[in-house]
């Protein structure tokens, strides 16, 4: 069963049905361990149904005769055949904790660059153009921000806008 074998809480079928030999580890979603998971048999039949798509749809639009009936048949064919399988890896998976904990997994990655991608915050209700013009400069570099806000040619509200910039990037 899908259970984390350090605290058991139940872990999501997405995760699991979906894990592949290229990602056959994950994090639980409770206690965080890094789980891995003993087989992965969706790889081989999504390499399958991989390789077989061009055939598949060359023969289905060329030479079925029938495009408009066959190409449903094949989708929700495949798609049937891909859920049953990641249901049955759900169901049979042996979840077991990884040697390394301390390994960084690809989902990890991904979330640390989503949280170095911040957004700038909503422009008040009755913005002025210096709040405007923050909301623009937001992710500029320090070193920009000094050059706009010594830029004689920028405007006043410019140099305000990138000077409160600048005082709040030395506050944090
Ligand atoms: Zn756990």
């Amino acid at each position: 069963m899908a259970n984390c074998p350090k605290c058991s809480s139940r872990q999501a079928f997405l995760k699991i049905g979906f894990l592949s030999k290229l990602s056959d580890k994950f994090r639980c979603r409770k206690c965080n361990s890094i789980i891995e998971a003993d087989k992965t048999t969706l790889t081989t039949v999504g390499a399958g149904i991989g390789a077989a798509t061009y055939p598949t749809l060359n023969w289905i639009i060329y030479d079925s005769g029938n495009p408009l009936i066959w190409l449903p048949i094949y989708i929700l064919g495949t798609a049937s055949i891909v859920f049953w399988l990641a249901f049955n890896q759900f169901k049979t998976v042996k979840l077991t904790l990884a040697k390394d904990q301390n390994q960084k997994l690809t989902s990890d990655w991904i979330k640390e660059r989503l949280e170095k991608i911040k957004l700038p915050p909503p422009l008040p209700p009755n913005a002025s153009r210096v709040d405007y013009l923050k909301r623009k400069y937001y992710r500029k570099s320090l070193r920009e921000l000094e050059r706009i806000a010594n830029d004689p040619n920028m405007t006043k509200d410019a140099h305000k806008a990138a000077t409160e910039l600048i005082q709040k990037k030395n506050v944090n």
